[in-house]
């Protein structure tokens, strides 16, 4: 049993089949991935997305989100932790996992974003910001026009915590509109925080 375990550490967390490679994938699924890199503004912040949003990415994440595969959090943690500091962006104060409302929280299982930041905040030796929260149950940004879009996630946040002068790395799976990391990023801005760079695992065309 105990061999049996070992070996099966060392097989892809994706398919399954082959040896891993790098991030806890194998040469075939890492080939499947798009690499983007990229670095873009939002009204003035700085966001980073890893890589495209393909079929591919979009399996990956509904098998942890949806299908509730949580090993996968340790290969979007090593996506991740790799990047920062290949990039050397590691001097935050906090690391924020972009929070999910409780009812999304106990409908999945548990905190998809919040477990993969578990995953390398220790290891980067920075603080979450576990005291920032989602307090409002919002509709999915992408059934709504923009208005509507600003009012659904108006009073959405809240945090019981001085972060004046504080400097805060927002992690997230999907940037798509920008509209959700954009409403998180004024809050924290106006709580105090003096910079607000956001990390995307993936990202949509539109926004490159
Ligand atoms: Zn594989």
């Amino acid at each position: 049993m105990i061999d049996f375990l070992f070996l099966d550490e060392g097989l892809c967390f994706s398919c399954k089949k082959e040896r891993v490679y790098k991030y806890k994938l194998c040469k075939d699924c890492l080939d499947k991935l798009d690499y983007i890199g990229n670095k873009f503004d939002l009204s003035g912040n700085t966001c980073y997305s890893l890589y495209f949003y393909n079929d591919f990415m979009k399996r990956l994440i509904a098998d942890y989100k949806f299908s509730r595969n949580t090993s996968l959090k340790e290969v979007f943690s090593d996506m991740i932790y790799r990047f920062l500091v290949d990039k050397n962006l590691t001097d935050f104060d906090y690391i924020l996992a972009s929070p999910s409302s409780k009812k999304t929280v106990n409908k999945r299982g548990f905190d998809h974003i919040n477990l993969i930041v578990d995953d390398f905040s220790n290891k980067l030796g920075i603080r979450k910001l576990d005291e920032f929260k989602k307090i409002k149950n919002t509709k999915s940004q992408h059934t709504l026009n923009r208005l509507e879009r600003g009012e659904n996630l108006k009073g959405a946040f809240k945090l019981d915590k001085d972060i004046k002068g504080s400097r805060i790395l927002l992690i997230d799976d999907l940037i798509t509109t920008g509209n959700t990391a954009l409403e998180i990023i004024k809050e924290l801005k106006y709580m105090g925080a003096s910079e607000v760079v956001t990390l995307a695992i993936c990202s949509e065309s539109s926004i490159n």
